[in-house]
């Protein structure tokens, strides 16, 4: 099973993703029946958008075992919102990651040092995994050392691929049109391993369905 761990595309019949919803498809599709593994949160270009009124649905939202990650969230240096603004929620969404038990799908643009400062001062215990990680190996290291997973996606740079441990590298197609295969084949050249061996993202969600959610 291979896993797209970030995708705002449809998916592809046959394969394994966690959909990023907006607040709209959210109001439809977790009101229904539909099937699938999602993800939803407030995104740092949104953060001026952020009321305690969604808060809240998201919250109540977070209890529905279709939804298996918080996010992406994070912080966006070149997002309207100031750091100011964007902080406080995403800190409520850590927050909301820990209490429900569900990873943080994280997007980070120049905003690091905050980043680490946060996970150290709050010093969780759900998993962050950068998405769309396409940092130089240096900032792959600190981003590691810090605890966090990265995902890679159609653009990166080869030696971060390299160096990332296994369990903690995952792959997506974020909003790219290539084939989640292709992304992994790449990926799978660039480290020499088969495909398969590529399983963090299986893993991330049998521990979840483990939990019995
Ligand atoms: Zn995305």
């Amino acid at each position: 099973m291979l896993v797209d761990i970030h995708t705002h595309n449809p998916v592809t019949p046959g394969y394994t993703a966690i959909r990023n919803l907006t607040f709209t498809e959210a109001d439809k599709i977790l009101a229904s029946e539909e099937e699938g593994f999602f993800s939803l949160g407030f995104h740092p270009w949104h953060a001026g958008d952020f009321s305690t009124g969604l808060m809240d649905k998201l919250s109540a939202w977070a209890t529905d075992n279709r939804l298996v990650a918080i996010g992406e969230c994070g912080l966006d240096k070149n997002s309207r919102a100031s750091f100011e603004v964007q902080l406080p929620v995403f800190k409520q969404q850590i927050v909301l990651s820990e209490e429900s038990h569900k990873p943080l799908i994280i997007h980070c643009v120049g905003g690091f040092n905050e980043l680490f400062r946060i996970k150290k001062e709050m010093n969780p215990h759900q998993r962050w995994i950068i998405h769309g990680f396409r940092g130089k190996p240096e900032l792959a290291k600190q981003a590691l050392k810090a605890g966090c997973a990265l995902s890679f996606g159609e653009q990166f740079n080869s030696e971060s691929v390299r160096i990332t441990p296994i369990d903690r590298l995952f792959v997506e197609t974020d909003e790219s049109t290539l084939p989640i295969s292709g992304i992994y084949h790449s990926i799978s050249m660039i480290r020499n391993c088969k495909v398969e061996e590529l399983t963090a993202g299986q893993h991330l969600l049998n521990r979840f369905l483990q939990k019995g959610l």
